[in-house]
């Protein structure tokens, strides 16, 4: 068995450990003879799997008792709609909500929010490619607005959020799927954090959603499907209907490993080292450059180009036949991105400079 290093924004690399644990619980979850996929939602097993999953998670994250966490379907982007039917349904709401579009992601949100609510873009980094955060010191907050919305880590263009908008004492609502877990967090600043776990935690098909109870509507709000109400799944403990159990299940063990990790200070700092290595080169290097502006680069997702689309091809095939998987960027960006997870080991990114280097010298 050879394992290559995965550079997939997502589905994307998960620890090897966890991975390992899985595969000697496959047949057999812990004695009780069969496997956590093949286990009821409702029974006793399962229900202290996704239990201490919550409980781990909380722990990590620092998760006060005031917010409620929800393990839903439909990924992030169900979200998208999930966010503005239930905040906009909260009583007195004025059905207005005010969008930072800093890429694809949080454009998409943006866009459906505007199907339903009456949604602004307050801010926006379209104007130079997504390629770096605007300035939300001060910003045109409307009087009204029911919330003040972000996608914090930008997976696509490479952007972080390094301090959080002033939202003028609205709640915040925060997309963390390409940074969920990657860094400490203090969650009393945000209304909602949410994420699909695909990029940085777990296997696709789970969305996490970490909600400040009194922004969970109290009743049934009229005409919004029953799955879409954040409601049904907090009354049920996240299993009104079947919930994926496996990813929660494998989404546990991750959490499992991070506490081995030391928690997230431990794997921030982890985080850091792994893109500085990557980073540095960016900067010295006479062939690749990064496409971000220094300031906002992100931990996570590292797009580069060599300024050249033939070489950028090259680079991609080449680096594929060395075992350094999935390093082409995305189609809006072209060139190449290096999504450094969690789960990537620092040699990893040590390899993917290593060969970086040596094509370097190549051309
Ligand atoms: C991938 C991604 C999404 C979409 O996630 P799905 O689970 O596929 O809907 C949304 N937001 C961000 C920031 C992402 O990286």
């Amino acid at each position: 068995m050879s394992r290559v290093y995965n550079f997939s924004a997502g589905p994307a690399v998960l620890p090897e450990a966890v991975l390992r644990e899985a595969a000697d619980e496959m047949l057999d979850y812990r004695g009780h003879g069969m496997s956590v996929n093949e286990m009821s939602h409702r029974s006793q097993m399962f229900q202290e799997i996704i239990d201490e999953a919550e409980a781990d998670l909380r722990g990590l994250m620092g998760i006060p008792d005031t917010y409620r966490v929800l393990f839903l379907q439909g990924g992030a982007s169900q979200q998208f709609a999930a966010v503005p039917l239930n905040l906009c349904a909260l009583p007195g709401a004025s059905r207005r909500a005010d969008y930072i579009v800093t890429g694809q992601w949080a454009k998409k949100a943006y866009q459906e929010a505007g199907r339903l609510i009456d949604a602004a873009a307050i801010a926006s980094s379209a104007d130079k490619t997504f390629s770096y955060i605007p300035d939300c010191s001060d910003l045109a907050v409307r009087d009204d607005a029911d919330y003040v919305y972000i996608c914090e880590n930008n997976t696509i263009y490479g952007t972080v959020f390094h301090e959080l908008p002033d939202t003028k004492g609205k709640p915040l609502v925060s997309d963390v799927s390409s940074m969920f877990l990657s860094q400490p967090v203090d969650v009393t600043r945000y209304g909602v954090i949410y994420g699909g776990v695909q990029k940085n935690v777990g296997p696709a098909g789970l969305v996490i959603s970490i909600i400040r109870e009194d922004l969970i509507p109290a009743d049934d709000i009229a005409g919004v499907p029953t799955m879409l109400q954040w409601r049904t799944q907090a009354d049920n403990g996240s299993m009104y209907n079947t919930p994926n159990c496996w990813s929660i299940y494998l989404c546990g063990k991750v959490f499992k490993w991070l506490q081995g990790q030391g928690g997230l200070s431990g794997i921030h700092e982890r985080n850091q080292a792994k893109a500085a290595i990557l980073y540095d080169f960016l900067d010295e290097s006479s062939l690749f450059r990064g496409t971000v502006r220094t300031e906002d680069r992100s931990l996570m997702n590292v797009p580069f180009v060599t300024g050249d689309a033939d070489l950028d091809a090259a680079f991609v095939r080449e680096s594929r036949a060395a075992g350094l998987e999935n390093l082409k960027g995305h189609r809006s960006v072209g060139g190449m991105r290096a999504s450094i997870y969690n789960a990537m080991p620092v040699e990893g990114v040590e390899a993917l400079v290593s060969f970086m280097r040596d094509f370097e010298a190549r051309h």
